[in-house]
């Protein structure tokens, strides 16, 4: 998969190009990230980026002129998947990554000071991706949040330790909590039924866990799981109704 990153600040980018999961199969040439400095496509001769807005206000907007070069030269072509990174876009969700993941290739837009020309917009067809309800400088860490998630969900990214399946959020429940030696820290112990080597107690107990954290948590997330329980087994769902009963003692 080729993602590649429109930015005023490429330099921001280099521990997810080169560290951890991402970097190493950006490395492997499982994935192609490419970022792009949109000031290297300024014809303006202080290399300026950006002006004040027409009709007065506060802040600087980025020119459309150098973004539109840099796409060009990147060979994007209308129509392909554009995504700008803004407080008023869509908010990301799995469902929206999971469906970002089977794309070829993507382009993602960094916003800077007031945000850009909406004309960079309108001409390029951009979907508006938002990360949350909050405000935040520029697009580059939101844009790195998004690639983060899209690239564990590109076949062989993750290695053959490493799963999405039980993840939070992905198994419609919040994952259950993890425990690892020593057996006992500071006085507090390791749930007994993590030692006993019975894999299917061991289940049980890990999904009773990941249900009452997401009736207690994420009722949203509840609500969407009770909707379809068709997957369980007899037992798993003997287990959920003791759950759900808890919440109505
Ligand atoms: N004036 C813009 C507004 O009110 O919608 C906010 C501009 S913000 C200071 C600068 C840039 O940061 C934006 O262009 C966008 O690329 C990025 N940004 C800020 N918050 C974001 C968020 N929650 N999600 C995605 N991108 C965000």
């Amino acid at each position: 998969m080729r993602i590649n990153v429109l930015t005023l600040f490429p330099q921001m980018f280099r521990p997810v190009t080169e560290d951890s999961i991402v970097g190493r199969a950006n490395q492997a040439g499982i994935l192609d990230i490419r970022c792009v400095n949109i000031r290297d496509y300024t014809q303006d001769k202080h290399k300026r980026t950006d002006d004040t807005p027409f009709g007065g206000g506060a802040g600087m907007v980025m020119f459309a002129d150098p973004i539109f070069r840099a796409l060009e030269d990147l060979g994007a072509r209308k129509g392909q998947k554009m995504l700008y990174m803004s407080p008023r876009g869509k908010v990301m969700d799995q469902a929206m990554i999971e469906d970002l993941a089977k794309q070829d290739e993507v382009f993602i837009l960094c916003g800077h000071y007031e945000g850009v020309d909406q004309r960079v917009l309108d001409y390029w067809e951009m979907e508006e991706v938002s990360i949350g309800d909050y405000i935040l400088t520029g697009g580059e860490l939101p844009a790195m949040v998004l690639i983060d998630a899209v690239a564990r969900m590109v076949p062989d990214v993750l290695g053959n330790g490493e799963s999405h399946l039980e993840e939070s959020i992905y198994s419609g429940l919040l994952e259950y909590p993890h425990y690892t030696k020593p057996r006992e820290y500071c006085g507090m112990e390791t749930p007994e039924v993590l030692l006993s080597g019975n894999h299917k107690n061991i289940h049980m107990w890990r999904l009773e866990q990941s249900m009452r954290l997401t009736k207690e948590r994420r009722p949203d997330l509840w609500a969407a799981y009770l909707k379809d329980t068709s997957h369980l087994t007899k037992q798993e769902k003997k287990l959920l109704q003791s759950v759900i009963d808890e919440e109505n003692r």
